[in-house]
């Protein structure tokens, strides 16, 4: 049996009402050990994990599920997981260090996958931990917020757009030059904190571009939003100008560019580096 969307989004609201009371406190923040994504795992992160992963086993499904702190792990039967290639990728809190701090920007991402690659990617759930929001999309469907369809914008490079920026800290001069074609262009430039939570807001016309130059960026955080982006008319594409159609893992990290339909030439233009 198939995952439905209504199970995905009980998942990704089970997480909400698990995490919602602890954000921004003390508790949130106590750490254990380093989680398979390779950051530090702390209390929030392991309490909805577990709750993800409990709601999976009364499923009763077989499936493969790949997740930020456990890795890659299998969840009922594994032949048959492995027979009908049903994943699960999750990052049960996208943002921790915004959620810990108090920072009102941080999700649930759960994209459900049957096959291999991203373009497999059926079904995804993205909640907005702050304000109980959900992003949803079904392949060939559409995308939703809570109820209602949501698409990418229409403004273009004169039309005062948002732009988000993830940068890491290192290389920030080299990374800022890569940047330097496009940098005055913008109207407004934020660095937010939860890249799945971004993806949806390039996908409901609430930024126009977000350009995350980590290429320690892990396929759990963008999983589930690259469907929602895709379905609300998106674009995301890699720094060579290529469709980005990745195996699903957990050890899968990457750098992309998501925008509006409008922006696509811009960006192509001024920041695809040819390929040697
Ligand atoms: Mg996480």
């Amino acid at each position: 049996m198939s995952i439905s969307i209504d199970e995905l989004k009980k998942i990704g609201l089970s997480v909400y009402d698990k995490v919602h009371p602890i954000l921004g406190r003390k508790v949130a923040a106590e750490t254990s050990k380093r989680g398979a994504g390779g950051d530090i795992t702390m209390y929030i992160d392991t309490l909805a994990e577990n709750t993800i992963i409990d709601i999976v086993k009364n499923y009763r499904l077989d499936l493969l599920l790949i997740s930020e702190e456990v890795g890659e792990k299998y969840i009922g039967n594994q032949e048959k997981a492995i027979k009908n290639k049903r994943v699960l990728i999750v990052d049960p809190i996208d943002g921790s260090n915004n959620s810990v701090r108090g920072i009102p920007y941080c999700s649930v991402s759960i994209a459900y996958a049957e096959g291999t690659h991203m373009r497999d990617i059926v079904k995804s759930v993205i909640v907005n931990l702050n304000t109980k929001d959900v992003y949803w999309a079904e392949k060939g469907r559409g995308s939703f917020l809570n109820d209602e369809r949501i698409n990418i914008s229409a403004l273009g490079i004169s039309d005062k757009p948002f732009f988000e920026i993830n940068i890491s800290p290192h290389n920030i001069k080299k990374n800022l030059e890569l940047l330097d074609p496009i940098i005055s262009k913008f109207h407004r430039i934020r660095i937010l904190g939860s890249t799945a939570l971004s993806l949806c807001q390039v996908a409901s016309g609430s930024l126009e571009v977000f350009i995350n130059l980590r290429k320690s960026n892990r396929l759990v955080d963008t999983a589930a939003g690259f469907l929602i982006l895709k379905e609300a008319g998106g674009k995301f594409f890699s720094f060579e100008g290529e469709e980005i159609d990745l195996e699903l893992g957990i050890d899968k990290r990457f750098s992309f560019i998501a925008s509006n339909a409008q922006m696509e030439g811009f960006l192509r233009q001024n920041l695809i580096t040819e390929k040697k």
